[in-house]
């Protein structure tokens, strides 16, 4: 039996119970539980202020929580320092000492752990390759560039093979292109060593591209955690839908929640669409649509059993692969419907009528 609980909880790498931090009568984060299973990619999401670093930095051991209780890998570290919680954490600014080298830089934690000297110089060599820089090792920080100074800081963080690692906005201070491509790298660092990470960006794009799970975070609390694809699909209130993905939201309300459930617009339009939870008629809130599942077709072409809303086409931005046109229906509202860019994609003129179209299926009812 006793066993059989220890078993469980060292499946659990990271879990909070109830953790809060006060600062004078702001609260930075709100009681907050969570249970990050070991191996778990997940990403704290959530634009600034909103208490992501305030949980990282609780869970590092750098801030101590007014309230609750932190367990890493089975074992209560709520009043443990730093750097007895046995956990790496990458920062966005690197950290690296500059008057050492890479080699040093990376040595300096195992040298700390009085690691033999023989074995500090394998541990450094494996960990340089992994992060696909074994030749810089006799350089100093400057002589890289602010990626290869990324990857360092992570060969440094992983070195001594924490069982947890932290990253606050790592790739905050790189290029877009760069950022991706460490993004790819990361993920991949993650999947060969099978540590935890614990991600901290504002980047719903990175958030997407590397979590197994995201916790959505909102004015200190938590909004909604799940799979990016839940989050995406499933967003369960407007500031979720808002944040996750291109959208657009139009003040609506039930109906009819029958079978088939009715959703009135504001300009007097009606829609279908599917139910996920229990709304009765006469709930207000905003009907959910994304730019990438609506189409804009003539009208008379409008396919059956899709809904429809009459506009016309203000704007089309070309912006590379993808194409917006931006859509001024009756009633005023601006919707952007997105399309794979092709030789048609300038096809509409703004004295034209045209229908914005979707199944029944792609729209999401969120309530006010
Ligand atoms: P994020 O990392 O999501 O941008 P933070 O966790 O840094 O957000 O901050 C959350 C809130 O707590 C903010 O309102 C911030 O101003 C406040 N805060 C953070 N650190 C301190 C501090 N040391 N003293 C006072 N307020 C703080
Ligand atoms: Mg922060």
């Amino acid at each position: 039996m006793a066993e059989a609980v220890q078993a469980k909880n060292l499946r659990t790498m990271v879990r909070l119970r109830g953790v809060r931090k006060d600062y004078g009568t702001v609260a930075a984060l709100q009681d907050t539980d969570l249970d990050v299973p070991t191996g778990e990619f997940l990403t704290l999401l959530g634009p600034s202020g909103s208490g992501k670093t305030t949980l990282l930095n609780m869970i590092a051991g750098m801030a101590s929580p007014s309230q609750g209780e932190i367990i890493i890998n089975g074992r209560d570290v709520t009043r443990l320092p730093a750097e007895k919680r046995g956990i790496g954490m990458v920062f966005q600014n690197y950290a690296l000492m500059p008057h050492m080298t890479v080699f040093e830089n990376i040595a300096f934690p195992l040298q700390i752990r009085k690691v033999p000297k023989a074995e500090i110089r394998r541990r450094v060599t494996d960990v340089l390759e992994l992060v696909r820089l074994p030749h810089v090792a006799d350089r100093k920080p400057k002589e890289l560039s602010g990626g290869q100074q990324q990857r360092i800081s992570i060969a440094r963080c992983i070195v001594y093979k924490p069982d947890l690692i932290l990253m606050d906005e790592p790739l905050g201070a790189l290029d877009k292109k760069l950022r991706e491509q460490m993004q790819l790298e990361i993920k991949r660092i993650h999947s060969e060593l099978g540590i935890t990470m614990l991600y901290v960006t504002h980047d719903q794009e990175e958030a997407l591209n590397m979590s197994d799970r995201i916790m959505l975070m909102n004015a200190g609390r938590v909004e909604q955690l799940g799979t990016p694809h839940a989050l995406y699909f499933e967003p369960r209130t407007q500031f979720a839908a808002d944040f996750i993905g291109a959208s657009t939201l139009l003040d609506a309300e039930i109906v009819d929640a029958g079978a088939t459930p009715l959703l009135r617009l504001a300009d007097g339009t009606n829609c279908r669409l599917r139910l996920d939870s229990n709304v009765s008629a006469g709930t207000a809130g905003k009907l959910l649509l994304r730019p990438e599942a609506l189409r804009l077709v003539q009208d008379g072409n409008v396919p059956a059993g899709h809904n429809v809303l009459h506009g016309h086409v203000a704007n089309t931005l070309v912006t590379g692969a993808t194409s917006k046109h931006f859509v001024t229906v009756e009633g005023g509202a601006v919707i952007a419907v997105q399309e794979l860019t092709n030789q048609n994609t300038a096809r509409f003129d703004p004295s034209q009528r045209v229908c914005i179209v979707w199944p029944a299926d792609v729209g999401r009812f969120l309530e006010s």
